[in-house]
């Protein structure tokens, strides 16, 4: 089914061991219970490794474990610019801004939904399932409609606001749980298993689509040495840290941000477990430690995954990397100066929907860096949202 030549997942422990479709979709050799690696080409340069007819996540096509699917491409690059602005309020040397939005739900969860729903399908799932806040519901829906893969969301009824108007489909339903944002993982895997559903995404999977934004950042800005995000189970930076570790080893000639990088991560201040953790020093935490206020100020960034995401940050992110906790007073307070920020680099947020973007601006306009600091900061809010297109308007079913 798929080219054997390229994308393979093969265990590295297993040499011999073709995985079957069921062990790529965990992301888990049968044979030993390692995680499947990536295998990668000959190292070359970097610019024959890019496919720039290709929008994200397929520009890079030898970089992720999926074979190309044209119907899932958008053909959209995220813009990379700089921002004067931010250059001289933080004085550091250079300021990228990494617009995290241009896909085709208008948020961060899109990279991650085109990967899944790609590997879903080319590996013969047709039902499949998701739980979300929202975007990432929404994200999932839009790219199962073009794979051809029905994908149910699950997501609290709080949130049902996320969802807009897009359209009804009964190959897509959305089911609006009433339980506390803690529960919903486990109420949603009951629902879709009684439902005949696989639910989406292993842990692994997770981290392919946030991959691709490491190349982006090669790209067009490979000097960097400090990469920026709001965070909340931070599958971003451990996403972008598998795509920086593949370029390292297939780039003939690494330099910069594959050879020299640390994370500036930013959380809300009443949803901040992994800043929390961090900064005590803390290798492992509980669900009973996890803050997930009753009425966040910013409801996508509601997770349970620090639980399993901690250990892995603390594994993975290089040596230098922090988290740091920003009020949400303060981020309506500067919100005018993070405007302006924004609309100077044509990156268009709408605060209503989400305003992660503006937590992790906030957070360096109050934070210091070495004047020779070259920071890429990726974007993650989301554009305003108008449903991709399609007749009808949209419904719940009910659950
Ligand atoms: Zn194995």
């Amino acid at each position: 089914m798929t080219d054997q030549s390229i994308n393979q997942l093969a265990c590295p422990s297993c040499p011999d061991r073709v995985p079957a479709d069921e062990e790529i979709l965990q992301y888990r050799c049968g044979g030993c219970g390692e995680a499947l690696r990536l295998q990668l080409p000959a190292p070359r340069p970097f610019v024959e490794l890019v496919a720039a007819e290709r929008g994200l996540p397929w520009r890079y096509p030898e970089l992720v474990p999926v074979q190309y699917e044209p119907e899932l491409d958008d053909h959209v690059l995220p813009r990379v610019v700089r921002s004067p602005q931010l250059e001289s309020r933080l004085g550091v040397a250079e300021v990228w801004l990494v617009d995290g939005t241009a896909l085709g739900t208008g948020t961060f969860k899109d990279f991650e939904a085109a990967i899944v729903l790609a590997a879903a399908k080319q590996h013969g799932l047709r039902r499949v399932s998701v739980h979300s806040t929202g975007n990432t519901a929404l994200a999932y829906r839009h790219y199962a409609q073009r794979a051809g893969v029905s994908c149910a969301g699950y997501l609290p009824r709080l949130n049902v606001d996320k969802l807009g108007d897009i359209t009804a489909d009964p190959e897509q339903p959305l089911y609006a749980i009433d339980c506390a944002y803690a529960e919903l993982s486990a109420k949603a895997k009951a629902a879709a298993a009684a439902d005949g559903r696989v639910h989406l995404a292993p842990f692994d999977w997770k981290l392919e689509g946030k991959s691709v934004l490491a190349s982006v950042i090669y790209e067009a800005a490979p000097q960097v040495d400090t990469i920026v995000q709001t965070v909340a189970g931070g599958y971003g930076p451990l996403g972008f840290e598998v795509g920086f570790e593949r370029l390292s080893q297939v780039v003939d000639t690494p330099a910069g941000v594959l050879c020299d990088r640390r994370y500036r991560l930013y959380q809300p201040g009443d949803a901040d477990t992994l800043t929390w953790a961090w900064q005590h020093g803390i290798d492992r935490i509980e669900d009973s430690e996890l803050r997930l206020p009753e009425d966040p100020f910013e409801p996508t960034l509601q997770s349970t995954n620090p639980v399993a995401t901690l250990p892995q940050l603390r594994a993975g992110l290089p040596v230098g990397s922090t988290l740091e906790s920003v009020p949400p007073k303060t981020v309506e307070d500067l919100r005018p100066v993070v405007d302006e920020i924004l609309a100077e680099a044509g990156i268009a947020l709408d605060y209503q929907r989400e305003k992660s973007g503006y937590i992790s601006l906030t957070g360096l306009l109050k934070s210091e860096f070495d004047p020779a600091a070259r920071l890429a900061v990726v974007v993650s809010g989301s554009r305003a949202f108008a449903a991709p297109a399609g007749p009808g308007s949209w419904h719940l079913a009910g659950n």
